[in-house]
């Protein structure tokens, strides 16, 4: 037996080579118009996008599996496959296929991977959110220090910040990166981090993050030589640097994005929020997990895209510097007293494209003519922005009118240059204008005056022929042809017109013929077409060229577009929702008066129900406040809302915002913590009760007295006497020792004492009125204690069965006699078992109304019209 394998075929061979460096990706191996995926690869796109498995040849005797996506909806099948987990190597043909025959029949043209693409290395619009950051980020450690670095490579921003083991967690959560690179050496050390935040992990080589070499990496990207001219940077911070540019290069295939000159954040500037409480807070996504009914959806209305993701990106990360916060209150202020500018603005604003990811693709070489248009019009409504400003408040742009204005010869350029609408690709050029170059004007006439003469042509032709059907058409196989209908083939094949008409094909239906004239024509057409496609797409690169020779100020002007963006889409809202500007002051105030709660309020109003109830809130230390309130009250009385809506305005006020108040005076908070007793955390793992230990925990050892703690409802997921233990330990930690403002909901009564003794502490409860054995919840949080719990009756509400929530009044009643008697209640010796209790003893009177009426009916003595009111009576009883 012949056991030799068949030869390789030559190009087996090079997809083979190509994928052996490429083993964490999907080869998407170009072929013509589709890009092909091999063996497993194409097993695993085939299930991934739900496509066709077919076979190509064989391997060394084997089947070859494969599938194929075509080139011109490559970027739908690419989105999904990365949303499922994959990266993907795209391999293009680098040089034309007449070239490889050249070099002899059996040759293959020359590929290349091109490019990687991974979660965090996106850059079209159409795999991206437009209102959202794409980060990529990196995080190293050297001992006990660490550093995490992230970038938007669609937008060049760069940023690091000091970021020691134990804040990876919260910052991961912050910043939601799609894609985290660790050192290989490290990845066990954080992997389970990572992932737990939902981003896909990379593990790079050492090199990457060596911190010598990536000094030198980064002076080169940004053509300095020191690092110095951006700040001071540590080694993990340079080394965390160091390894995103590095993972950029590789993924780009050597060429970088427009990075922006990397920005150190502070840990330190910045409130800290971990993972439970943005969560929590549900901050940028509600707890159902989408954008809806979030804090952001709410109060976001930015009119750009990038305005959009300034504003998530202030959100997630709120100022504790109390200069920076008041200049954006300033700013708002301005608008606000200025609401005619300020709606004019945002007039203009709608028409800004996105400069930044239009800049960010011309970088990359994967722009078109329309990323050129987006310049043009950017910065031209930039300077219209910049001629409404002049004259106006200066607060209302804190960079001053210089950062809009400068472009004007780029601008003139640009509109010179490109037609109005510009195609989205270069490819298949007339985005230039007429009259902008000479050369290309002079070959798009030639081109163009063919094609007129080609219909002159045709005239002649069907003179010649006397066949009036004739027509010259084009297809990409023929080129220009002559074609008649079947029915004349004879007389066209036979002479004299055979002298003149050459036959290239024929057709089901049709005949094909080309004359020495019309292929002449069509080499000139084609040319003059082929040297103006030429021309334009030099003209794009120079203008490419020219746009990013100016990179840097165009995005200082895209940045101040968003900062104006931000600032006047919350004076809209804060007019139009009624916000007031918070007094921002160092020390310890919290004082809320007629505050709301952002969403909640906006959902009612939404629902055009009852109106939403302000509420006040003093934490501030002094005499008729204290720092710590411990919140009493029943079930759907409002004490989760409350809560958060404080923790709400802490934090809108220090992104910058008016808050939901009719007057707030708050001292920076350094630090926002909320928890959720484990009842309502359903949708963890680990046993939800040692969860929300471990995070009250995290809190007890963390807060500083300039934290601001909420807790709704902490030990309740445990036994009673434990619960209420911890509830009481945990309260009076953040009293002794944390001593941090606190707003601390629980539903166990016995606390409230524990406020009365503690001197920095203080009951409130929400007013509950009872109207015939019913609730009414007025929403309104007043001092003192909540005399009672009231769930009875809120279980009533809630359509619990008669029988039950008789029986829960029972028991409720002798547990409180035990009480008052102050013994304790031994409910199986007191309280007869349920079913006893609630089975109908035969003599005993109907507990049903209904059963009760109709017993006291006498039928006989009924008229029918008395008969017919009954029955309404019973209904209205049942
Ligand atoms: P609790 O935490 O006491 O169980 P919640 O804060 O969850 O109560 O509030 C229950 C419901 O009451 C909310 O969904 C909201 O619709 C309504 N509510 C809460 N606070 C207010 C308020 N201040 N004004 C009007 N309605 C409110």
């Amino acid at each position: 037996m012949n056991t030799a394998k068949p030869a390789v075929t030559p190009m087996m061979a090079q997809y083979l080579e190509i994928k052996a460096g490429h083993e964490g990706a999907l080869l998407f191996y170009r072929m013509g118009d589709f890009y092909e995926l091999f063996f497993d690869d194409a097993v695993a796109a085939a299930a991934a996008l739900d496509i066709a498995l077919t076979k190509r040849g064989k391997h060394q005797g084997d089947d070859i599996p494969m599938c194929g996506v075509p080139v011109h909806a490559a970027e739908g099948y690419l989105l999904t496959l990365i949303r499922k987990g994959f990266r993907v190597a795209v391999c293009e043909q680098t040089e034309d296929p007449a070239e490889a025959k050249k070099r002899g029949s059996k040759s293959v043209v020359r590929r290349e991977v091109v490019r990687l693409v991974t979660p965090g290395t996106l850059t079209e619009d159409t795999l991206l959110d437009a209102r959202r950051h794409n980060f990529l980020a990196a995080y190293t450690a050297m001992r006990g220090d660490g550093a995490l670095a992230w970038c938007d490579m669609s937008t060049g921003e760069l940023s690091v910040t000091p970021c020691p083991p134990v804040r990876l967690g919260p910052e991961l959560a912050r910043l939601a990166p799609r894609e985290v690179l660790l050192n290989e050496a490290q990845e066990a050390d954080w992997a389970e981090i990572v992932t737990e935040s939902g981003a896909s992990l990379t593990p790079l080589s050492r090199g990457s993050f060596d911190s010598t070499g990536g000094a030198a990496r980064l002076c080169r990207v940004f053509d300095v030589a020191t690092l110095d001219a951006f700040g001071t940077f540590s080694r993990p911070e340079i080394s965390a640097m160091a390894a995103l540019v590095d993972y950029l290069e590789i993924t780009q295939k050597g060429k970088l994005p427009l990075l922006r000159p990397p920005r150190r954040e502070d840990a330190d500037g910045v409130m800290q929020i971990d993972a439970a409480t943005r969560a929590n807070l549900e901050l940028t996504r509600a707890l159902s997990g989408g954008r809806d009914g979030s804090l952001l959806s709410a109060i976001d209305r930015t009119v750009t895209a990038a305005g959009g993701r300034l504003l998530e990106r202030r959100l997630t990360a709120p100022s504790r510097d109390l200069a920076l916060i008041r200049s954006r209150h300033d700013a708002i202020a301005a608008a606000v007293d200025a609401p005619d500018l300020a709606q004019a603005l945002r007039e203009q604003l709608r028409h800004v494209p996105d400069m930044d990811r239009a800049l960010s693709r011309l970088s990359l070489e994967r722009g078109g003519p329309r990323d050129l248009a987006a310049m043009r019009d950017g910065l031209a409504r930039a300077a219209e922005i910049a001629d409404r400003l002049a004259g106006g408040p200066a607060d209302l742009l804190d960079t001053g009118l210089e950062s809009l204005t400068g472009h004007e010869d780029l601008i003139d350029r640009l509109s010179d240059a490109l037609v109005a609408e510009p195609p989205i690709l270069a490819r298949d050029g007339g985005f230039i204008a007429p009259g902008f170059d000479s050369a290309l004007d002079e070959a798009r006439s030639l081109r163009d005056e063919g094609r007129g003469v080609i219909a002159g042509m045709q005239a002649d032709f069907v003179k010649q022929t006397d066949i009036s059907s004739l027509k010259i058409k084009h297809n990409n196989v023929l080129g220009y042809f002559i074609e008649v209908t079947a029915t004349h083939a004879k007389k066209m094949l036979a002479e004299p017109l055979s002298q003149t008409f050459i036959h290239r094909q024929t057709t089901a239906n049709a005949v094909r013929f080309t004359t020495v004239e019309l292929s002449a024509l069509e080499t000139k057409i084609l040319n003059a077409g082929g040297r103006a496609l030429e021309i334009e797409k030099r003209l794009f690169a120079e203008l490419s060229v020219q746009v990013l020779d100016h990179a840097g100020p165009i995005g200082d002007t895209a940045r101040a577009l968003a900062a104006l963006d931000v600032t006047t889409a919350m004076a809209d809202l804060a007019v139009g929702a009624r916000w007031c500007r918070p007094d921002m002051v160092s020390g310890r105030d919290f004082q809320i008066t007629g505050g709301r709660h952002p969403v909640v309020e906006q959902a009612l109003r939404r629902q055009g129900g009852v109106p939403f109830v302000p509420n006040d809130c003093a934490l501030s230390d002094g005499a008729d406040s204290a720092a710590l309130w411990l919140l009493t009250g029943p079930n759907m009385a409002g004490k989760s809302t409350f809560l958060r809506q404080n923790a709400l305005i802490a934090l809108l006020a220090q992104i910058g915002s008016y808050v939901p108040a009719d007057a707030a005076r708050i001292g920076v908070v350094s630090q926002l913590f909320s928890r959720v007793g484990a009842a309502d955390d359903l949708a963890r793992g680990r046993s939800t009760f040692m969860v929300e230990m471990v995070e009250t925990a995290a809190i007890l050892n963390r807060a500083d007295d300039r934290a601001l703690v909420i807790l709704d409802e902490i030990g309740r997921g445990t036994a009673t006497y434990d619960g209420l233990s911890i509830a009481w330990a945990t309260l009076e930690h953040l009293h002794d020792v944390n001593r941090c403002r606190a707003l601390f909901a629980t539903h166990y009564h016995e606390m409230t004492q524990l406020a009365d003794r503690l001197s920095g502490a203080q009951n409130a409860t929400m007013s509950v009125k009872e109207h015939d054995g019913e609730v009414v919840f007025l929403h309104e949080v007043r001092k003192g204690a909540a005399d009672r719990s009231y769930g009875v009756q809120v279980a009533k509400l809630a359509g619990l069965p008669a029988a039950v929530v008789s029986r829960a009044r029972d028991v409720l009643t002798m547990l409180e006699k035990g009480e008052a008697e102050g013994r304790k209640t031994t409910l199986i010796d007191d309280l007869p078992l349920f079913s006893v209790a609630a089975k109908p003893a035969p003599s005993a009177p109907a507990t049903d109304p209904v059963a009760e009426r109709l017993s006291q009916v006498q039928p006989d003595e009924l008229s029918p019209r008395e008969a017919l009111d009954l029955v309404y009576e019973l209904r209205a009883l049942a």
